[in-house]
């Protein structure tokens, strides 16, 4: 950061024209900075003295030692980041350029990959022979799209997504020779709240994200029942502002990179990452969530929360009122939609894979089915088609066992088939239901806590978490209070440590290099 003492630095971003455009002018006492204060993102906009000037420079290190202790001025300047973030995302000129084809998954990909982090960047649609030629499987043929002009000049032509965050610095690759207080495993509401707690009392913290901040929440358009939004708030927007705190406080995020395994040796713990990093802490948050099963479906993600939805709520029931929905699911959670939804939707197509609900429902639910004359029940039934645009307006469905094809208007399809938890990495390392959720409240001292997992140090919030209530509210509540846990367990620790960290941290270091990971076989 740059504090103007004397003189004036004016800030530019390159034109659609090819020259600069002035965006802002700093005079005595402004500053100069936006959003990548608070990270290590590289610079959006040039700077320039246009008068003799004294500018004082803070490093970034001091910055963050400054807002830790400066809560008016911490405040001040987190607006200001927001708000000239925002500017320059408006500009539509800064940034990068992504070149490629609207229909092309890789291109997709990265662009879904820029907004969910809020990179300013600008689509370019690739000429159409050119995306002809991918879409007949002659990609070699065009092997440089999508491509992503970066604001230095260069070209990346089909990155990764994992390429394109450590180039922008999306991702800070953290030390690995600081052992962190707390690695938080996920960065969905869960794991931000538990980072903004960790951070601001304190704690030396580290998020890892596999994709992007906000996690499944992140995918919402509108989520209407979290506390303090009368109207609503984007689960994007949400994401962005819990980063933001984080950040404020101090968090270090490590996105785009999975855990793939994990291990414990003398209390510490090491985490391994795609890629190769390792990262070690004396405690763990896994809040890496789950995924809601999807249907085959071509154009199904195009809908999701335009048509499809995965929760059969109040709220969600008012966008079916005296219209015809699908519940999708043999199960109970599908069941219950069902019952639920009829009374308040014109009829309910219910539609089951299986032969019948005998195995898989709830007999009182079954009951409720069948005599319900709002009820239609399917069997041996699936989607075959989505159309409609932007939001679902007709859905087909066939009888595998008739063959017949059922074409309805319908605008909102219940997809209840169940969730599966992203505890790939944890296999053989902590307690599994039979599901794979993560087992808690069991190891010694901390059998009270429903958070603890079973193995001391490692504790687990939100979706992923056996038996947890899968909403935003719950996991951001998860994620604030398993914080007072880890400071008991951390402070039990420092009182009976019984080997030095950095000799444990060696251990582990030899132990590693002599066994492969899980993931890794
Ligand atoms: C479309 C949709 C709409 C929803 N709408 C609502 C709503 O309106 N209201 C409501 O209350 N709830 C809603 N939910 C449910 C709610 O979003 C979830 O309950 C909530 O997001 C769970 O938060 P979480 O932090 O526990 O997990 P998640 O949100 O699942 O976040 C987990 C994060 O961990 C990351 N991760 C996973 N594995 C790894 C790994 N190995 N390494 C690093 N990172 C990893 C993932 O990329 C993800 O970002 C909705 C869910 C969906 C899918």
């Amino acid at each position: 950061m740059f504090v103007v003492l004397d003189g004036e630095v004016s800030i530019s971003v390159p034109a659609v024209d090819g020259e600069t455009k002035i965006i802002a002018h700093h005079r005595r006492f402004e500053f100069s900075g936006e959003l990548n204060l608070l990270n290590s993102q590289g610079s959006l906009v040039d700077a320039r003295t246009v008068a003799p000037s004294r500018l004082l420079r803070i490093s970034r290190n001091d910055l963050q030692r400054l807002m830790r202790a400066e809560g008016e001025i911490a405040n001040l300047i987190t607006q200001a980041t927001i708000w000239r973030r925002i500017g320059i995302i408006s500009e539509a000129v800064g940034g990068v350029v992504l070149t490629g084809h609207a229909e092309d998954a890789e291109t997709t990909e990265l662009q879904r990959f820029l907004i969910r982090n809020n990179y300013p960047h600008r689509i370019v649609e690739a000429p159409l022979e050119d995306a002809a030629l991918r879409d007949d499987g002659l990609s070699d043929l065009q092997p440089t799209l999508p491509a992503v002009l970066l604001s230095d000049g260069r070209t990346l032509h089909r990155p990764t997504v994992a390429e394109l965050a450590d180039e922008l610095g999306i991702t800070e690759l953290p030390d690995p020779h600081t052992i962190y207080d707390v690695i938080v495993v996920g960065a969905g509401p869960a794991g931000l709240a538990a980072a903004v707690y960790a951070a601001s009392e304190g704690l030396c913290t580290l998020v890892i994200e596999g994709t992007a901040p906000g996690g499944q929440a992140g995918t919402s358009s509108k989520i209407e029942n979290y506390l303090g939004f009368p109207t609503g708030i984007s689960g994007n927007r949400l994401a962005s502002r819990a980063q933001l705190q984080a950040l404020k406080f101090g968090v270090r995020f490590a996105i785009s990179r999975d855990v793939v395994s994990s291990e414990q040796v003398g209390g510490i713990h090491k985490l391994k990452l795609a890629g190769g990093i390792s990262v070690c802490a004396r405690s763990v948050v896994i809040a890496s969530g789950a995924q809601y099963r999807k249907l085959a479906v071509e154009n199904y993600g195009q809908f999701e929360n335009h048509g499809i939805y995965y929760a059969a709520t109040a709220m969600e029931s008012l966008l079916c009122r005296e219209r015809e929905v699908i519940v999708v699911g043999g199960g109970n959670s599908a069941g219950q939609a069902a019952v639920f939804l009829s009374s308040i939707a014109k009829h309910v197509h219910h539609l089951v894979r299986g032969k019948s609900l005998a195995s898989t429902m709830s007999q009182y639910l079954i009951s409720r089915i069948e005599n319900s004359s709002r009820i239609t029940l399917y069997t041996e039934s699936e989607i075959v088609k989505l159309e409609g645009g932007p939001s679902l307006e007709s859905v087909a469905w066939i009888s595998r066992q008739s063959g017949d094809v059922t074409v309805k208007p319908i605008g909102s399809v219940f997809v209840m088939i169940g969730a599966e938890p992203n505890t790939g990495w944890l296999f053989n390392v902590v307690k599994l239901d039979k599901k794979g959720f993560i087992l808690t409240g069991g190891t010694e001292g901390f059998e009270m806590t429903p958070y603890a997992t079973s193995v001391p140090g490692m504790f687990a919030v939100g979706d992923v978490r056996s038996s947890s209530v899968k909403r935003v509210a719950s996991a951001v509540g998860e994620g604030s209070v398993v914080i007072s846990d880890v400071h008991r367990y951390l402070a039990d620790q420092r009182n009976s440590f019984a080997v030095e960290p950095r000799s444990a941290l060696a251990a582990l270091r030899s132990a590693s290099a002599a066994t492969p990971s899980p993931a890794e076989t």
